[in-house]
């Protein structure tokens, strides 16, 4: 495998460092009974160690001659199966089959965002995903509202999911060595609501950080009734990053009910 010339392209930067290995699959902790999802098995790092505890493991990769090496190294567990294809086009929910997904990786950073997003449309089927993700990313998602962090992204998946920061792993831990540090994130879906984002939560979470630093008069005021707005608890002089994640769902809700 390793004759494999790691593709830009893809994202590829491969962990090498044992120690942070056995600290991730720690981290996922697979448990008899579970349907483990891991996205990118690039050189097997992850997928080893998933395998040899996981009583289903499905992975998911794009590069052809990786995924081809996949499909050699398990083609007599018929625990392990592969689809070689998209991330960003797998309907996860389908994988799932109805039962509970557990979904992993060290995803490709070029197209985590959307990832993210596009996995949320099966949060319904998923109970948790452990992901290694560029450190600035993991921070957004993760932020509290008032911070630099808190954005979008932020209040889309704590929306919808509980979102808790593990560890960081430097760049020497990869190969080729990335230019940015890393961080685990567990990202879990609430189990009673939200099983996917409604559209009105998309529209006004992305029209009020639409211009971050514009009062919330000037954004969303815009766009929906004052008194809509204050009947929500939404103060029209602040600005979209110092609205809490509820006062979003809140408002989505309202807004839905119109
Ligand atoms: N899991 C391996 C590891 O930790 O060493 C590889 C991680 S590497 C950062 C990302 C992996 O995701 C690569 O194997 C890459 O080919 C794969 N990948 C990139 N884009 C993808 C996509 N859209 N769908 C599925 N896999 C993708």
């Amino acid at each position: 495998v390793n004759a494999h010339r790691a593709r830009k392209r893809f994202g590829q930067n491969f962990l090498t460092d044992v120690s942070v290995i056995h600290r991730i699959i720690d981290l996922i902790a697979p448990s008899e009974g579970e349907h483990i999802v891991e996205i990118g098995p690039g050189r097997l790092a992850l997928t080893e160690p998933l395998a040899a505890r996981a009583t289903r493991l499905s992975v998911v990769e794009i590069d052809r001659d990786l995924g081809a090496n996949v499909v050699a190294r398990f083609r007599d567990e018929a625990h392990v199966d592969v689809v070689i294809g998209d991330a960003l086009k797998t309907d996860f929910a389908a994988l799932g089959g109805g039962q509970p997904l557990r979904i992993a990786g060290n995803l490709p950073y070029n197209i985590s965002t959307p990832l993210i997003l596009h996995l949320l449309t099966s949060a319904g089927t998923i109970r948790d995903m452990t992901f290694m993700l560029q450190k600035e990313v993991v921070d957004r998602l993760a932020a509290r509202s008032g911070t630099r962090d808190y954005g979008r992204l932020t209040v889309m998946v704590q929306s919808q999911c509980d979102v808790d920061a593990c560890f960081e792993v430097p760049p020497e831990a990869f190969d080729p060595v990335p230019r940015v540090m890393s961080k685990l994130v567990r990202i879990t879906p609430h189990r009673d609501r939200h099983p996917g984002a409604t559209p009105a939560l998309e529209a006004c979470v992305r029209i009020a950080f639409s211009q971050r630093r514009k009062t919330l008069r000037n954004t969303l005021g815009k766009h929906y009734p004052h008194a809509l707005l204050e009947d929500c608890g939404i103060n029209l002089s602040e600005r979209p990053g110092d609205l809490a994640v509820d006062d979003y769902i809140r408002l989505a809700d309202a807004l839905s009910r119109r």
